[in-house]
């Protein structure tokens, strides 16, 4: 059973509370992304380089305040990959290898490279590269989606945990970031969050502990845990 607010204690938040707080940014911050996206395909967003480097910089900072939060919370793709879960992954108990993981930090090291080239050899203001493709923008927006929904068909979230070079520069950063997850002593090893987990971030021999470099902050271990024993602290807070 899962315990109650009382039970929980003083400073400790009620999960399904969260959870729920969680649904309502997601659903926030995807209506903001379509709706900016519907401006820009109509020409008045895209290629405007300042608010796209201010959300970027943003992003970094709560990153390393609270982790790979915004994959979890404001991600757009993440959002749709979250919502749309297939019954048969749901039930699958063997995951992809981890090694995989790294697939998104070699596309990352790739588009870092390709752009860094590209602007060196002939830097061209994004507005010149975006003009008059509209519409290949928004066939390539469909054909990504559909693709990266198809993916979840091999496993909850496979585009966030594997491929997304995005998710890899956060994930770097989470590495290092302030606030992390944590399990309790009271854990009881029923292992009911492994299986809770989407990204495949919690590793049973290591006391359910999970890797700051996956895990989203999405809250879903914290909703099963039987004992309560999973929270989320600053560096310099104590269990
Ligand atoms: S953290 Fe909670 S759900 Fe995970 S093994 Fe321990 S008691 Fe079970
Ligand atoms: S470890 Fe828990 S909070 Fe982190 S991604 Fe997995 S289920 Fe979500």
């Amino acid at each position: 059973m899962i315990a109650t607010q009382d039970q929980l204690g003083p400073g400790r938040y009620e999960p399904h509370k969260v959870r729920r707080i969680r649904q309502i940014v997601q659903f926030v911050f995807l209506a903001l992304f379509i709706f900016l996206l519907v401006k820009a395909l109509g020409g008045r967003v895209i290629g405007s380089f300042i608010p796209v480097l201010s959300m970027s910089i943003a992003a970094l900072v709560l990153t390393l305040l609270l982790g790979r939060v915004f994959c979890g919370w404001a991600c757009p793709v993440g959002t749709l990959l979250d919502w749309v879960r297939f019954k048969r992954v749901k039930e699958r108990k063997k995951q992809p290898p981890k090694q995989l993981r790294i697939i998104k930090y070699v596309l990352l090291l790739v588009l870092v490279a390709v752009l860094s080239v590209w602007l060196l050899l002939s830097p061209m203001d994004l507005k010149e590269v975006f003009h008059g493709r509209n519409m290949l923008v928004a066939v390539s927006i469909v054909i990504f989606t559909i693709a990266a929904i198809a993916l979840n068909m091999i496993a909850d979230l496979f585009f966030c945990r594997y491929l997304c070079p995005l998710g890899g520069v956060f994930a770097l950063v989470s590495r290092i970031s302030l606030r992390f997850r944590y399990v309790r002593v009271q854990c009881n090893k029923c292992a009911v969050c492994v299986g809770s987990c989407r990204m495949n971030a919690i590793d049973p021999r290591h006391q359910f502990e999970s890797d700051p470099a996956e895990c989203t902050a999405c809250i879903d271990c914290l909703t099963v845990c039987p004992s309560s024993s999973i929270g989320f602290h600053f560096r310099w807070q104590r269990n």
